[in-house]
């Protein structure tokens, strides 16, 4: 079911103090709210921060995992793995992912499976380069990144789906997608999705928008019919900032 959500991603940031300093300061600012929040701090502390907010509202989820059930996988972290110490949702496809990791679309389309067929959402992240957007193969892009990754899957599995348009141009830089150019975007995406699938499954799955947004641009963003929240990288890692952006939904 289509729902608000605002996710922090935290990428390789926080130590273990700090990530329990931010998480305690996170759980006493937290607004009322009808929208799913979720961080998603580095791997070595995600018992912690499950620990820490068992009573709380905000979910923890993974910045990864792997798509082989175990094995000589050095360094890598499988489902089970992120289940057993209670995370039940995967943020998969990130770029950073793809561009210093090497994750291709057909590796993506296995941890996706992966994911699913263990119960665990799929937060999947995807999005165009500033080439592609300047040569205006930004539609053609993410029409092919979805079409490899996600449309093989039954209809059943997008209810556990989440997506998380990220324009590759927008993250990190302090550039943000328009609020025009993030609608625009978003309403392609639905429209592929009811052109492989049906406009119910369109309608139904959430689409959060990720690229710079900040306390002062969220509100403009979130108000876009097809925006239906945010994945918020260098923001979540100020409790008044993300706590902002929260309330902007
Ligand atoms: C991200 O990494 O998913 C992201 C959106 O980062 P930022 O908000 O810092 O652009």
């Amino acid at each position: 079911m289509r729902s608000k959500i605002v996710a922090g991603n935290w990428k390789m940031n926080k130590n273990l103090a700090e990530t329990e300093a931010l998480l305690a300061e996170l759980s006493a600012k937290l607004p009322d709210t009808s929208a799913e929040v979720m961080v998603a701090p580095t791997y070595i502390n995600l018992t912690s921060a499950v620990r820490h907010l068992e009573s709380s509202a905000i979910e923890v989820i993974a910045q990864n995992m792997h798509f082989a059930e175990s094995g000589a996988y050095t360094g890598e972290i499988s489902a089970d793995m992120l289940l057993n110490v209670g995370i039940n949702t995967a943020i998969i496809g990130h770029s950073e992912r793809r561009a210093y990791f090497g994750e291709t679309d057909e590796i993506l389309a296995k941890k996706v499976t992966t994911a699913l067929s263990k119960g665990i959402r799929v937060m999947f992240c995807f999005g165009e380069e500033l080439a592609d957007r300047k040569s205006d193969n930004h539609f053609k892009v993410v029409e092919s990144q979805l079409k490899n990754a996600l449309f093989a899957l039954d209809a059943s599995s997008w209810s556990k789906i989440v997506l998380a348009y990220e324009p590759v141009w927008a993250i990190g830089t302090g550039e943000t997608a328009s609020p025009e150019q993030a609608q625009e975007m978003h309403a392609f995406i639905r429209k592929t999705i009811t052109e492989a699938y049906d406009a119910s499954i369109a309608n139904d799955v959430s689409i959060l928008y990720g690229g710079s947004v900040k306390p002062a641009n969220a509100e403009e963003i979130f108000s876009k019919p097809d925006v239906d929240g945010g994945l918020i990288g260098g923001a979540s890692l100020v409790a008044d900032d993300f706590v902002a952006i929260i309330k902007a939904i």
